[in-house]
């Protein structure tokens, strides 16, 4: 099965999360568990755990379909010593607040080496923080997203991705989150039956689909390979509604969360709509 949904507002809490996904017909969901603009946020309180794990079971989401998002401040590959050291401890607090919500993801962006160091020594230190992360908790994964590839970020091709995963200790606790638009912007065209299938083939012999945890479901403003991340709403950018037919099409694709990130949060309860609507379509 499918499961769609969007990356919803916590506003008053994580605890508000699942009733703001039911209220959109989405059957997956992604969230903050803490602001994602700030390095500290109080701990969760244990009313909204407790919340969050009703509300969840009440809507009707199995963990795996709980795709939380890390902060945009944490830089796993940061090459100065006191950013990196300050990114590790947040993706700590991250992974723990997930493993407190009882969930079993976290997705987040490599990191960028910043053009200050190589990129196969930006790959060891994300590596490490994820193996640093893994140990100090229990149950989450750390689900690594592609990248549109500017600014030294990490990720935006198979083979970075696949070579962070190699020095991840615990193959079970790491995995994929591939972003569309990041896919397109970084050269990976969908656009056809067959680029789809060859940028698909790629994925699998490289990283591989059981390393597929969840999708970002985007269009794409920009153009592909021009690095630009510019989200477009499903079927209004330059990807079009062929390439998300295709998606909802492929059997590899199941049972994860697949998330919209688009620009108009008021059409997402459509756009879930359009994208099921799309099974079995020709
Ligand atoms: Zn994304
Ligand atoms: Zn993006």
């Amino acid at each position: 099965m499918k499961l769609i949904g969007a990356h919803v507002s916590v506003s008053g809490g994580a605890q508000n999360a699942p009733a703001n996904a039911a209220a959109i017909g989405a059957k997956a969901f992604a969230l903050f568990t803490k602001n994602q603009r700030q390095w500290r946020s109080p701990p969760l309180e244990d009313f909204a755990i407790a919340e969050f794990k009703a509300r969840r079971k009440a809507f009707g989401y199995e963990p795996k379909a709980i795709l939380p998002h890390d902060s945009y401040l944490i830089n796993l590959a940061a090459p100065e010593k006191e950013s990196l050291e300050k990114s590790r401890a947040a993706f700590i607090d991250e992974m723990k607040r997930c493993e407190a919500l009882g969930l079993e993801l976290l997705n987040f962006h490599p990191g960028s080496h910043k053009g200050l160091i190589a990129a196969a020594d930006a790959v060891k230190l994300a590596a490490e923080g994820i193996n640093i992360a893994l140990s100090e908790t229990k149950g989450v994964a750390a689900v690594i997203e592609n990248t549109a590839g500017g600014g030294g970020n990490l990720g935006s091709k198979f083979a970075e991705i696949a070579a962070i995963i190699d020095l991840v200790d615990d193959k079970s606790r790491v995995g994929v989150c591939l972003d569309t638009c990041h896919l397109f912007v970084a050269g990976y065209d969908l656009r056809s039956a067959e680029k789809y299938e060859a940028v698909t083939r790629e994925f699998a012999s490289e990283i591989g689909f059981k390393f597929l945890r969840g999708m970002h479901i985007n269009d794409a403003k920009a153009d592909l390979g021009s690095r630009l991340d510019r989200h477009e709403s499903i079927g209004k950018g330059k990807l079009g509604i062929e390439t998300f037919r295709l998606i909802m099409n492929d059997d590899r694709i199941d049972e994860i969360p697949m998330i919209l990130e688009t620009i108009d949060e008021s059409i997402w309860a459509e756009e879930i709509r359009l994208l099921y609507s799309l099974i079995g379509a020709k």
